[in-house]
């Protein structure tokens, strides 16, 4: 089951839902149930909202809200008819975090070695941008690098979770790309200075085109992912290589910082990263979560 954030023609944000092959509105789905239920209507749909207002968001709850519908009144007119403007699947995140160097070969291609506990760094939410997007490179920055990553999406507010407990707060996982202006990263490093600027320009994290939520993945940590520039493959690695474990990685996170629904965390790039330049196509594909594709132009 897959999950995405879209536009009407009359720019109005929706969530979508593809569901035995076909794409519904699932707001209004969420909204016809709510009615059912006679639950509050709230203004606002975005993502973060629906995951709190579901409490357990899941493929098997998510189920259970279009059964629902589908046998009272049907899903006909609830089908998303002609073409679809993505938008990025988590909208307004209180935070996105970001591994550095949790791909051995990754480490190895910088000189680096791995760090012994995870190593974060936070990345703008003014940077996210949708599947099929421009990734906007400004002039004079030098070397700027893809780096396919997946994300991980948490689902409830946790603070000091442990290890073994850390996988339930996952409410889904997607597709991101850690553009990094990489020249200006390594004259941060040699100054001892923040990666901010390098990594938080705007458009420098494409993500999408899907959530999909936490249980419709088998093994997060064996998904293959693959990246290509025009068709060339640069990327080819597998999850399974993460050096610190998607529960390590949160607990460890949320032993310093209280993670919200809808907060994004980005697991790190396995080795192959490589300069883009305007006119290039990045396609980014994690195994089960879809292509995510954006074009490279200049700012
Ligand atoms: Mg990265």
């Amino acid at each position: 089951m897959r999950m995405f954030a879209y536009s009407t023609p009359k720019g109005e944000p929706r969530i979508g839902l593809v569901y035995e092959k076909l794409k519904y509105d699932f707001t209004r789905i969420w909204s016809i149930f709510k009615e059912l239920k006679s639950s509050p209507r709230t203004p606002d749909l975005y993502f973060i909202q629906i995951m709190i207002e579901m409490e357990n968001f899941s493929r098997q709850a998510i189920d259970e809200v279009v059964e629902e519908v589908k046998q009272v009144r049907g899903l006909d007119d609830l089908l998303i008819r002609g073409e679809i403007n993505f938008d990025v699947p988590i909208q307004r995140p209180s935070k996105i975090l970001c591994l550095g160097r949790n791909y051995a070969e990754h480490a190895k291609e910088f000189q680096s070695s791995v760090p012994d506990q995870p190593m974060f760094f936070a990345k703008l939410p003014s940077a996210l941008l949708p599947h099929e997007g421009n990734i906007c490179i400004p002039g004079g920055i030098g070397r700027v690098d893809h780096e396919i990553e997946l994300a991980i999406v948490i689902g409830r507010t946790c603070k000091e979770i442990a290890i073994d407990e850390a996988m339930d707060v996952v409410a889904g996982y997607t597709i991101a790309n850690d553009v990094s202006a990489r020249a200006l990263q390594k004259e941060a490093k040699e100054k001892g200075q923040p990666w901010t600027l390098s990594k938080g320009i705007d458009t420098f994290l494409p993500i999408g085109p899907f959530l999909v939520p936490a249980d419709a993945v088998a093994d997060a940590h064996s998904l293959t992912m693959e990246l290509t520039v025009n068709d060339e493959l640069r990327q080819k690695s597998s999850t399974a290589q993460m050096v610190f474990k998607i529960p390590e990685i949160i607990s460890f996170i949320s032993h310093y910082v209280t993670l919200q629904p809808g907060d994004i965390i980005c697991t790190g790039t396995p080795e192959g990263v490589g300069p883009i330049v305007p006119g290039d196509l990045i396609q980014a594909k994690i195994e089960g979560l879809g292509v995510l594709r954006n074009y490279v132009i200049a700012g």
